[in-house]
């Protein structure tokens, strides 16, 4: 979804007034996520290796990593920049993603299993279906679709650099994705303003015109993917934004559809901001980028 304006180095008098409004005192904390210099994070491929064997090759490569807390397999590299990782045998192998560590929950949270019908919707450039695929152990029956036909493409070179060869491409608009299909458990991480990713070091690119039309497409997706789950399984919802206006309408659709919210539980050390009962949403910082995450199930 292409928006107009400009990129802009301070933050968008609107978009203040929005965040203001919504987290009041927490807003000084999301500023200083803003101006945050995170470090560059990675995702260990299981399909093809460990975090001990990731580790210790980088480490030969000069660069130093620990692991996150609450997943082994989420790297933390300090003091380097993504192309020193990118030039390393590691990644044209497909043994890491390069991935914010916000990112990485919503496929963990989702628990994927063998043999589980998935769909990962809105699914380019594929960092989460390929964490899908690897946390199912590649047992999983993944539909990644995606209605973007560049991205679409690099969704499918990621799963073939990954080794994810048994994901299911689809290359369509979620929207029209024939409602007698029916999924166990559905990945909706849907296209969104990015607030939570905004960094005042590289500009800003926000618009209330864009804001609106991110509303009326997730507000569409999500009902379709109410329509696509079978019952009593689970929708993961999630965006990179912290704005309420986009996140709380879709908590607001969900009362009224009648889908009922599974708490999402996050490990205590990632940083949240208030949201809606049940559902979480990290407060940008040094290192986590801001994000949504919501759980349902439908009976
Ligand atoms: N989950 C992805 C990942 O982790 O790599 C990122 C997804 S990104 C937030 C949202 C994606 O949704 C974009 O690639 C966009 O092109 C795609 N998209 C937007 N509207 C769509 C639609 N109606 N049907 C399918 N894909 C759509």
């Amino acid at each position: 979804m292409g928006h107009g304006n400009r990129m802009s180095t301070g933050l968008p008098e609107s978009l203040s007034v929005r965040l203001k409004h919504t987290y009041g005192d927490f807003f000084p904390l999301i500023e200083r996520g803003f101006r945050a210099e995170r470090p560059v994070t990675l995702r260990v491929n299981t399909c093809k290796t460990t975090a001990e064997a990731v580790r210790q090759e980088l480490a030969v490569h000069g660069i130093r990593t620990v692991s996150a807390e609450w997943y082994e397999e989420a790297l933390i590299a300090d003091g380097v920049r993504e192309q020193a990782l990118e030039e390393t045998p590691l990644y044209a192998r497909g043994e890491i993603y390069l991935q914010s560590l916000s990112s990485m929950l919503p496929p963990i949270l989702l628990r994927p299993q063998p043999g589980e019908n998935i769909l990962d919707m809105t699914a380019a450039p594929g960092g989460k279906t390929t964490e899908l695929y690897a946390l199912s152990g590649g047992k999983a029956l993944i539909t990644a679709c995606e209605r973007d036909h560049i991205r679409c493409e690099r969704l499918k070179f990621n799963l073939e650099r990954q080794g994810a060869t048994r994901v299911n491409v689809l290359k369509q608009d979620a929207l029209s994705l024939d409602d007698a299909l029916k999924f166990d458990k559905i990945l909706l991480d849907a296209p969104c303003t990015g607030t939570g990713t905004v960094s005042m070091a590289k500009g800003i690119r926000y618009s209330e015109d864009y804001l609106a039309r991110c509303m009326r497409l997730q507000a569409k997706l999500f009902d379709k993917a109410l329509k696509l789950l079978k019952k009593g399984g689970v929708l993961l919802y999630s965006t990179c934004s912290v704005l309420n206006e986009e996140n709380g309408q879709i908590i607001a659709r969900a009362q009224r559809t009648g889908a009922e919210m599974i708490p999402v539980d996050l490990p205590a050390e990632i940083p949240r901001l208030p949201s809606p009962e049940g559902t979480a949403c990290i407060c940008p910082d040094a290192l986590y980028e801001g994000f949504f995450l919501s759980m349902f199930t439908i009976s």
